[in-house]
Order: C-alpha cells, then sequence, then structure tokens
C-alpha cells in the first residue's frame, strides 16, 4: 500500500467524540516501550507522526490518524507502566474496555509485542480478554533488528507454543523492525487485503 497522506485527526479521552465511525479502523496497542510510536512512524513513513518515548502514563488518550482518506488508524495508550496509578489504570481499562468493545468500525487490533522478551502475563491476559471479547486482532513482534533473525524465530517459535496452550488457532503474527522496515509490506498489505 502507498501511503499518500496520513494526517492526526484528534485526540479522546470518551468514545462518544471519536470521529464518525465511517472508515475502517486499525488500532494499535502494547505495553510501554514496545515500540509502538516508532512502528507507526516507520509503517505511515512521516516520522513526528506518533510521539516517540512520551512521558510514562500521561498520554492516556486515543489518538486517530486518517490514513490515505481510506482507514483510521489509532494509537491506543499502552498497558504496563510501572509508576501508574491504581485510578488512572482504572480510567484506561474503562476508556479501552469501551473503546474495544463498542467501536462500531473496529476492524482489527494489532498487539505489539516485543521479539526479545518471553510471553509476559499482562499481553497474554491483555489477548485473551480480546478473544473473550470477539475483537479481530493479530500481533506483531517489535525490534527483531535487536538479534539474529535465528533467534528471533526461536523466541517467536517459543512465544506461539505458549499461546497454543490457550489457544485452538494462533492469531496471525508479522515480524517488524522500526530500524529496518521489516514488516512494513507485510502489515500494510495485510490492511488493504482486510479493506478491499
Ligand atoms: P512506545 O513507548 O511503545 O511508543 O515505544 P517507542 O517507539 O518510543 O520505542 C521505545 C524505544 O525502543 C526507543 O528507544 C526506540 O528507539 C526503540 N525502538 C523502537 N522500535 C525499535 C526497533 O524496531 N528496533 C530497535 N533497535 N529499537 C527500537
Amino acid at each position: 500500500m502507498l501511503i499518500r497522506d496520513a494526517h492526526f485527526v484528534s485526540s479522546n479521552t470518551q468514545l462518544a467524540a471519536c470521529p464518525t465511525p465511517d472508515r475502517p479502523e486499525y488500532a494499535f496497542i502494547g505495553r510501554s516501550n514496545v515500540g509502538k510510536s516508532s512502528l507507526l512512524n516507520m509503517l505511515t513513513g512521516r516520522n513526528g507522526l506518533a510521539k516517540i518515548s512520551s512521558t510514562p502514563g500521561k498520554t492516556q488518550v486515543i489518538n486517530h490518524f486518517m490514513i490515505n482518506d481510506e482507514w483510521y488508524l489509532v494509537d491506543l495508550p499502552g498497558y504496563g507502566y510501572a509508576r501508574v496509578s491504581k485510578s488512572s489504570r482504572a480510567d484506561w481499562g474503562k476508556m479501552i474496555n469501551a473503546y474495544l468493545t463498542r467501536r462500531e468500525n473496529l476492524t482489527c487490533v494489532c498487539v505489539l509485542l516485543d521479539s526479545r522478551h518471553p510471553p509476559q502475563a499482562v499481553d497474554l491476559e491483555f489477548m485473551e480478554k480480546l478473544g473473550e471479547d470477539g475483537v479481530p486482532f493479530v500481533m506483531a513482534f517489535t525490534k527483531t533488528d535487536k538479534q539474529s533473525s535465528t533467534r528471533t524465530n526461536e523466541l517467536i517459535a517459543t512465544y506461539l507454543a505458549k499461546m497454543s496452550e490457550t489457544w485452538d488457532e494462533l492469531p496471525r503474527h508479522f515480524l517488524t523492525s522500526a530500524e529496518t522496515g521489516v514488516g512494513r509490506d507485510e502489515l500494510l498489505g495485510f490492511i488493504e487485503e482486510v479493506n478491499r
């Protein structure tokens, strides 16, 4: 997919304030520092689009971007911040839950997972919840340039084996690197295919 235009639309804390749901929507989420901003910038080819390493816990907003006037790319606030109060974690939960279960044009969620790390409970639980709620999702393993491709493949095989313990059918997964651009064509191609 050629990205002809990518621009910021709005930041919201309420589902009701999100843009009119008149385009397919793809939302990206993951633990803080997983590489979400870098991946969104890499996908869109716009370096300042998503802000890299914004202050942890400060960005509890749903950011909408319009791509090619065809689909919405959504940057969801991450989970797993160490220094976030209980009440803001609860606010996050409410907002994300409302968004994920009631956003009518939400086509697919992309869950970002750091390719270097073994499966983390917080990610597995988040994906299980998506499954329970019937929200379609794919997984994107980030920062694959940080180790050899042999090591990346081993790590991902371990990850998928762990998921097979609870999932009959594994969600689709992508290998990505914001450094090298690996996974860009595959993820954008997937979105293009689904939008067709
Ligand atoms: P976010 O908190 O999930 O938005 O993560 P960021 O995009 O801010 O990235 C967190 C850190 O990881 C930054 O120092 C990035 O430069 C680094 N990073 C992100 N993606 C990659 C990647 O694909 N490869 C490498 N080597 N570093 C990355």
